[in-house]
């Protein structure tokens, strides 16, 4: 941390830059125009008319702030359409609106884990969901990335001393933008009666036949216990959700810490997410879920094509090559990333830089990431600017 303060000393940090302007692709930050390529505003709902509209309504029915907690005078009527409306969205019993999407997997797995359970998460696996399983008094146990035949030997060893289990993975994980292969994992989980749960938070609104996450994409959304879900990126408002039978949400409804001792979302966020929800459930939904894939398979492309150094693309279902709206580019190690990230900056487009400990040492990423509002011609403008920066100084001079 002392080198993210010797940057921000420098006005090279790239951390808790502020905003004159939403975060629409064409920004203003640091009080001039750049290009946003670090939002997960991924359908680019965050300015649509529809859903500021839902906002601003909801705003004005019911005030500013929700003044209390869900359990007490938090509840408002559409946090009640809201759920109903997710629940009907997702086909199960049951849905629940949580504050952040933080809270809602720190609100789940407290719920339905505790002493005696054990919780078995993919390391990779967003901090919430760590945090979450810190959080109980369950046994917590990480299996490795995808690593489908080590999380069987966690799971038989749960079951050899008789331990019920839980077992959390992201649908898309958010640094390096790969897929869990949620067949696979439901397939041994469902062997090991153990109960899953699925983080949609980057999926939601991108992928599957009713753009509800990668659970759908692979078909396992029917028998797949328990998913959660973030309003924060696609959902273009703040707050979250979990979906799933009566019993378990009850379970969440009663139990859940993080749900329960903390205030309700605020009306404009709520009427927002109502809004954003059915926006995505409309034909406009499936239309903008295209572009912003086709968005980040042209950006791959470009930066491909310009012999930047990329992770993916994705596996998906069949092992086909799966795209999504994360597009991760290697940068190295952590100093020479911070210059980079910088000297982009310069160029006018804000990435978010990942290092560690959000990855490895020494392969810290500027973490790309494409809303349907992008153009091409935004796209191939990033791309040049990412390559010039990432080149290596001597090679520039040889062609100069
Ligand atoms: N899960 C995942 C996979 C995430 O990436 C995030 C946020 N980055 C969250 C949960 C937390 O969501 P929120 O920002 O709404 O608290």
């Amino acid at each position: 941390m002392k080198i993210i303060r010797a940057l921000e000393l420098e006005g090279k940090s790239p951390y808790f830059r502020a905003l004159q302007t939403g975060n629409s692709p064409r920004i203003d930050m640091d009080g001039r125009p750049r290009m946003m390529l670090g939002s997960n505003n991924y359908l680019g709902l965050a300015d649509h008319p529809l859903v500021v509209e839902g906002a601003r309504k909801a705003l004005e029915r019911f005030g500013t702030g929700s003044t209390g907690s869900r359990l007490l005078n938090g509840t408002i009527d559409l946090h009640l359409e809201l759920e109903a409306e997710i629940a009907d969205w997702y086909g199960t019993e049951a849905a629940i609106v949580f504050t952040t999407g933080h809270q809602s997997n720190l609100g789940t797995v407290g719920a339905l884990a505790g002493r005696g359970d054990v919780i078995v998460a993919d390391s990779d696996a967003h901090a919430s969901l760590h945090d979450a399983a810190r959080f109980t008094d369950a046994q917590s146990v990480r299996f490795r990335h995808n690593d489908i035949d080590n999380l069987a030997e966690k799971l038989t060893a749960a079951a050899k001393r008789g331990r019920p289990t839980m077992v959390t993975v992201d649908g898309v994980y958010s640094m390096e933008g790969d897929l869990a292969p949620i067949d696979r994992i439901a397939e041994v989980c469902l062997e090991h009666n153990a109960l899953l749960l699925v983080d949609e938070a980057h999926s939601v609104g991108v992928f599957g036949p009713d753009l509800t996450g990668v659970t759908e994409l692979y078909g396992k959304a029917d028998t797949t216990p328990l998913r959660t879900g973030t309003f924060s990126k696609s959902i273009a408002s703040t707050g979250g959700f979990a979906v799933g039978s009566h019993d378990l949400i009850d379970a969440i409804r009663t139990n859940g810490r993080a749900f329960l001792f903390t205030a309700a979302g605020v009306p404009a966020a709520i009427g927002g997410a109502l809004a954003a929800v059915r926006l995505i459930r409309s034909a406009e939904g499936r239309e903008r879920a295209e572009r912003c894939l086709a968005n980040a398979r042209f950006l791959r492309d470009s930066l491909a094509s310009l012999g930047v150094p990329l992770i993916g693309p994705a596996i998906g279902p069949d092992g086909a090559e799966t795209v999504t709206p994360i597009v991760p580019v290697i940068v190295g190690e952590s100093l020479r990333a911070f210059a980079k990230w910088h000297e982009l900056y310069e160029h006018g487009v804000f990435a978010a830089l990942a290092h560690y400990p959000a990855v490895p040492l020494d392969r810290a990423l500027l973490r790309l990431a494409v809303t349907a509002e992008h153009t091409f011609a935004d796209l191939e403008e990033a791309a040049t600017s990412i390559h010039t920066v990432l080149e290596p100084a001597v090679e520039r001079r040889l062609v100069a």
